[in-house]
C-alpha cells in the first residue's frame, strides 16, 4: 500500500502542548491533541516533544551576488564615506573573480533551507551592465530548487533606472521572463529623479500586474519624503497590501512623532516594510510600526558580498538580531521578533497557506526550544527542516 498521509507525532507547539500533525498531498491536513497511532497507509514521524515552528521566511536576500561557500573576498572600504554607487562598481570587480553565479546561488540556498526557510524573496540584478543574464541563472537554480523552497524574484535596478541604459525596459523584459516582482532602487540619491524612477517602476507593475519591493537606503527627510511617495502611489494603483519597502533607513532617523505619522500613512497604504536590522545604521523602529499595524517582515539581505562580509541564512538568528537591537526583552516583544521572521513575512510575500494550521502548507521547523522566547535568545541548533511535509534538511545539511 503506498503512503498517502504522514503523522507527525509529539510535537510540541509554540503554547506548550503535544500536538499530532497529519499531512497530507503536502499540505496539513489536521492537528490533533490525542495520541494518534498510525493506520495502514501511514507513516509515522515521531518528534519527539520538540518545538515545531513554521518555515521561516527570508524575505530579502541576494542569490546572485553572495560568495558564500566560495575564496573569501575582503571588504573593500568606500574612499570616502559610504557610497552606495562605488560599492555597486566594487560589486562589478568582485563578481568577475568570483565562482560561477549558480554555483554561488545554490550554496546560499542550501544555508537558508537548512537553517529552516522555506519561502524566499530574492532581489536579482537587472540593468545595463549585466541585462538579463543574471535572472536567466537564477530562474534555472530557482526550478532546481522548487521542491525545497518556494522562492520570488524581483527584477533589482541594481545600478538605478534612468542611470542605466535599457534598464526600463529589461526590468519590464524580466517580468516576461519569470522575475515576479518589480524592483527599485533609491529613486532620490541614485537616479536623483523621484517622479522619473516611480514611474518606471510603478509603470511596470501596473502593466504586468506585478507587487514591488523597492530598495531605499536614503537617510533622513529625504528618505522619509520617497516612502509618501511610495505610498501615494500604492494607494492610485489600488496596489495596498502589493508593496514593499525594504531598508528604509529614514524611518530610524527621524524623530518618533514623525516616524508614527509615517507609520500611519503605511498602514494606509498597506505598504510593509523590510528591515534585517543591519549593524551600526539606524533601521526602523519595529516596535513603533507593528504597533501602529504595519506589516514588518526581514530577510539576510546580504551575505559575504561587496556589501558587508555578515550574514548567516538564519533567520531564526536574524530575529535575534532584531530584537536585540530593538531592545526587546519581553516575552511578547521577543514573539514579535520572531513573528516578523514568519507569520509579518507571509503577510508581506502574500504566501498562500502559511503557518501551522490546517489546510496550510506543510512547511516546518523542528528544533530544541522550550517556546518561541526561548528559540529566539538561543538560536538552536540542529535543526530538521520539512517542505510539503517531507524532509528536506537536518544538522545543517540538506537530506
Ligand atoms: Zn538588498
Amino acid at each position: 500500500m503506498t503512503t498517502s498521509e504522514t503523522l507527525f507525532t509529539r510535537a510540541k507547539f509554540p503554547d506548550g502542548t503535544l500536538r499530532t500533525v497529519t499531512v497530507s498531498g503536502g499540505r496539513i491536513a489536521a492537528i490533533s491533541t490525542d495520541d494518534v497511532f498510525g493506520g495502514s497507509g501511514q507513516e509515522v514521524v515521531d518528534l519527539g516533544g520538540r518545538l515545531i515552528l513554521p518555515g521561516f521566511v527570508e524575505g530579502h536576500i541576494h542569490l546572485d551576488t553572495s560568495f558564500f561557500g566560495g575564496k573569501w573576498i575582503s571588504h573593500k572600504p568606500c574612499t570616502d564615506g559610504f557610497d552606495v554607487h562605488e560599492r555597486v562598481a566594487f560589486q562589478h570587480q568582485n563578481m568577475a573573480i568570483a565562482e560561477p553565479m549558480d554555483v554561488r546561488a545554490r550554496k546560499q540556498l542550501e544555508l537558508c533551507i537548512a537553517n529552516g526557510s522555506t519561502s524566499m524573496r530574492s532581489h536579482v540584478m537587472v540593468d545595463g551592465s549585466v541585462g538579463l543574464k543574471s535572472l536567466e541563472t537564477i530562474l534555472k537554480v530557482r526550478e532546481e530548487y522548487r521542491d525545497l523552497i518556494d522562492i520570488q524574484l524581483v527584477a533589482f535596478p541594481q545600478s538605478g533606472i534612468l542611470r542605466s541604459p535599457g534598464t526600463p525596459d529589461l526590468m519590464d523584459r524580466a517580468i516576461g521572463l519569470g522575475a515576479d516582482l518589480v524592483g527599485g532602487l533609491d529613486p532620490a540619491s541614485f537616479d536623483r529623479d523621484v517622479e522619473g524612477h516611480l514611474n518606471v517602476v510603478f509603470g511596470i507593475a501596473e502593466k504586468r500586474d506585478v507587487d514591488v519591493d523597492i530598495h531605499l537606503h536614503d537617510a533622513g527627510t529625504l528618505g522619509v519624503f520617497t516612502i509618501e511617495q511610495i505610498c501615494d502611489r500604492a494607494v492610485a494603483l489600488g496596489m495596498q497590501g502589493r508593496v514593499a519597502v525594504s531598508h528604509a533607513y529614514g524611518l530610524g532617523d527621524i524623530p518618533q512623532d514623525a516616524a508614527r505619522r509615517t507609520a500611519e500613512r503605511l498602514v494606509r497604504s498597506g505598504v510593509s516594510i523590510m528591515t534585517n536590522a543591519p549593524g551600526a545604521h539606524n533601521f526602523p523602529p519595529v516596535a513603533l510600526l507593528r504597533a501602529a499595524g504595519v506589516t514588518v517582515f526581514s530577510g539576510s539581505d546580504n551575505i559575504r558580498d561587496s556589501w558587508w562580509p555578515y550574514g548567516d541564512g538564519d533567520m531564526l538568528g536574524r530575529a535575534m538580531t532584531i530584537g536585540y537591537r530593538s531592545g526587546f526583552y519581553t516575552d511578547a516583544e521577543l514573539e514579535a521578533a520572531f513573528d516578523v521572521v514568519t507569520s509579518a513575512g507571509a503577510s508581506a510575500l502574500r504566501l498562500e497557506g502559511y503557518g501551522l494550521v490546517k489546510g496550510a502548507k506543510a512547511d516546518f521547523v523542528v528544533l530544541d526550544a522550550e517556546h518561541v522566547p526561548d528559540a529566539v535568545v538561543a538560536v538552536p541548533k540542529p535543526r530538521t527542516v520539512y517542505k510539503a511535509g517531507r524532509l528536506v534538511a537536518q544538522n545543517g545539511k540538506l537530506v
